[in-house]
């Protein structure tokens, strides 16, 4: 995995093919994840489309200063594409992009992906058996459709009175304008999450004022970040079994991390003390500050953070943390709702994505002529958090309830692809021509999951996050230990199924790449 990616856009911007078995909407981890698997069973016959005219997902459009991952490199990455390279224990964005190319390139994924192909309306048809895919580029059949678009992929701007009549610069964190030089400016800072804990440090130091609106203080821990040593890569090349310790032992370490979130309330006053105690190491004098920043709520209701640089740079003369919420924005300031008004010529949105109500949702339209979206009206549900009643064909990688606050996402989408290629696997041997879940077996699976969410610190640590919609329930973490995940998705469950006799026989394996 050290070879260099060589985008080949001639590849890349080819006409769509017009029928394929498979067509995955994507090519962040999901998707290249869904394509391996479909590789190594030697189904050939499918397309990546990705909106965006590379791949890499929401690591390659969040490029945000600081980007990197709060999640161990050797455990954030493919089981099958260990990489031995990683610079540093928590990979860097250009790091973790760079990698994701060069798994397209160790796959031979290039040739099935079309960029600038975003799907803007996706119908099942019942009759033939098949989706009907728009794309920005043209309209592609497909028997089975992979949404592989993720929950971080478009970004939540705030709603704030006179925004529109700002007249400074005005960009989100997902979309970084990195034209605009920050040097002098006076800066505000809308969120405190974890985009924003990581960028907020490294243009502090070039401003010239930094005022970060909180709405909640996050919790902070401290960010055992440290370069990964020559040898120690040495040794991840020559050993690959030393990587493969190392990363399961990130994993049972994070696993253990559901005890206190889940399971043993009692424990959940250990990383409190941790977290507490790295906010007063980190700003010693200042109690007024400190006040601001600790939280009123348990450690992991909202996704912890680590960073060692976001208090310090929080406690810097030309920082402030204002903590009053937005009145108003005007063309050249933002007014508090104490009436102060800061003057500012930049304000960057740190203000998350739309999560609990992705736009994909409004571009699928299923069996009964409903769109996803208006199915999910009352929240999202699947079933094994990948497929969905009434939607056949289709599955979701990182769908409802398979999020985690505590492991790596990677893990979930290996586990998910597996199901999805029993799936199809089972479809083709058994001519079974459409398949989705039964609405019984959905709604009890829902209900065992919300019961599971029940007292966990998810649900019930005291803080609004964006785990929950807007009526309150969680439908995007997965409540338990993640290998209770992929033993529930080992193999495909025909019996869960309302399955179809194919009407025809399932586009051929074609002999050259689609
Ligand atoms: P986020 O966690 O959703 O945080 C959004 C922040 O904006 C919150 O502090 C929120 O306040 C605030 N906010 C939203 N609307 C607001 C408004 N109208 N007025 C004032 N404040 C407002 O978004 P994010 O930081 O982009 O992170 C999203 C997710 O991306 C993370 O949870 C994580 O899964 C992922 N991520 C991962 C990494 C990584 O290291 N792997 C890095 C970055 C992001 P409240 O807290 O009060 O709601």
């Amino acid at each position: 995995m050290s070879t260099t990616a060589a985008p080949s856009q001639s590849v890349t911007t080819a006409p769509l093919p017009a029928e394929v078995r498979v067509a995955i909407v994507g090519s962040g981890f999901s998707g290249l994840g869904m394509a391996v698997g479909l590789l190594q069973d030697d189904e050939r016959n499918f397309v990546i489309l990705e909106q965006a005219d590379d791949i890499g997902g929401t690591w390659r459009d969040n490029v945000y200063p600081g980007c990197a991952c709060d999640v161990p490199s050797h455990m954030y990455s493919f089981s099958f594409a260990p990489n031995p390279d990683w610079s540093r224990s928590f990979a860097t964005q250009p790091e973790i992009w760079a990698y994701q190319q060069r798994v397209v390139e160790r796959f031979g994924l290039r040739p099935y992906v079309r960029t600038g192909a975003e799907v803007v309306d996706a119908t099942w048809d019942g009759a033939t058996q098949r989706w009907t895919v728009q794309t920005k580029r043209g309209t592609v059949v497909a028997q089975f459709l992979v949404a592989g678009t993720g929950p971080l992929c478009e970004p939540k701007y705030p709603d704030l009175p006179g925004l529109d009549t700002f007249e400074g610069t005005v960009f989100h964190s997902a979309r970084w304008d990195h034209d605009h030089d920050l040097t002098g400016e006076r800066i505000a800072v809308i969120g405190t999450g974890a985009s924003a804990i990581q960028f907020v440090p490294r243009i502090q130091p070039q401003a010239k004022s930094l005022v970060l609106f909180q709405r909640t203080p996050p919790w902070v821990l401290p960010r055992p970040d440290r370069p990964i040593t020559p040898i120690e890569r040495f040794v991840f090349r020559r050993a690959p079994l030393a990587q493969k310790l190392a990363r399961l032992g990130i994993y049972v370490g994070r696993e253990s991390f559901v005890l206190s979130f889940n399971h043993v309330a009692k424990l959940r006053g250990l990383p409190r003390i941790i977290g507490l105690a790295h906010l007063r190491r980190q700003i010693p004098k200042d109690a007024e500050l400190r006040a601001k920043l600790t939280p009123d709520y348990q450690v992991g209701c909202k996704r912890v953070l680590i960073s060692n640089e976001y208090f310090p740079a929080l406690n810097a003369p030309n920082a402030d943390v204002n903590t009053s919420g937005i009145r108003e924005v005007r063309p050249h300031s933002i007014v508090d709702n104490e009436g102060v008004e800061h003057e500012v010529d930049t304000i960057i949105h740190g203000t998350g994505f739309h999560v609990t109500d992705q736009p994909i949702a409004d571009r699928l339209v299923g069996a009964d002529g409903r769109r996803l979206a208006e199915h999910w009206s009352q929240g999202m549900e699947a079933y094994r958090g990948t497929t969905i009643a009434g939607f056949p064909n289709l599955f979701m990688l990182v769908g409802p309830n398979t999020g985690l606050g505590h492991n790596s996402i990677i893990y979930m989408i290996e586990s998910q692809v597996g199901y999805v290629r029993d799936a199809l696997r089972r479809a083709r041997a058994e001519g079974i021509g459409a398949l989705a879940p039964r609405q019984p077996v959905v709604d009890a699976e829902n209900e065992e999951i919300q019961e599971r969410l029940q007292g966990t610190v998810w649900n019930d640590g005291g803080c609004a996050s964006w785990y929950l919609d807007k009526r309150g329930r969680n439908t995007t973490l997965w409540p338990d230990f993640t290998f209770l995940y992929r033993r529930r998705v080992a193999s495909f469950d025909t019996e869960s199924y309302e399955t179809t006799p194919a009407v025809a026989a399932p586009p051929a394996r074609p002999t050259a790449r689609v």
